[in-house]
């Protein structure tokens, strides 16, 4: 029997906005913020020098940034960085396989953000698990009819990977059929 044991949560859940709550650039009476700082020209580095200060003993500085690139928002200073410097990774966020967040989705059922590769590798794992067509319709939200149609494409590319299967480490749809590169995705319960 595996072990049920509850980890703690690594990624925000959508629509969680209580980390503003930590937020250091939150204006409050005994400490007034000027939000501007956050929206500086590239030339007014008193600004950025002044905006990063902050996030720089922000103790949510690295939820911030990934609101932002999750949400595609890509003005102003988020998570420490400017506008010109988090543009390749708003770019690569695309391509994220990150396996931490398809097991909170799995194993914690949390609704965190996933990238189509991460979507494909819920697919997979829940295919792996033996998880219900409406387990799946539920953790990728999405109706049971498109859970079933899932489950059909995986059953395909599985039937059809012993022709190319060179791992690259990503996944090009939800049910795009690659492969997995671990099982580490705890107790599909
Ligand atoms: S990291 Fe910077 S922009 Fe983000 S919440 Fe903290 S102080 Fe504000």
């Amino acid at each position: 029997m595996t072990s049920t044991t509850p980890r703690p949560a690594r990624h925000r859940s959508l629509g969680d906005h209580t980390w503003r709550d930590q937020a250091v650039c939150q204006s409050i009476e005994h400490n007034p913020v000027d939000p501007e700082i956050f929206f500086p020209d590239p030339d007014e580095t008193d600004k950025i020098t002044a905006a990063k200060a902050l996030c720089n003993q922000c103790p949510v500085r690295r939820v911030c940034l990934d609101a932002a690139l999750e949400g595609n928002d890509a003005h102003g200073i988020r998570g420490g960085l400017t506008e010109e410097e988090r543009g390749p990774l708003h770019t690569k966020i695309a391509q994220r396989l990150d396996y931490s967040r398809v097991n909170e989705t799995i194993a914690a059922g949390r609704d965190v953000h996933l990238t189509i590769a991460e979507r494909t590798a819920v697919v997979q794992a829940a295919y792996h698990h033996g998880l219900t067509t409406q387990r799946l319709a539920w953790l990728l939200k999405v109706t049971e009819e498109h859970a079933k149609k899932l489950y059909r494409q995986h059953r395909h590319a599985l039937d059809h990977r012993e022709l190319n299967q060179p791992e690259t480490g990503t996944a090009t749809s939800e049910a795009g059929g690659e492969h997995l590169s671990r099982d580490d995705f705890g107790t599909a319960a």
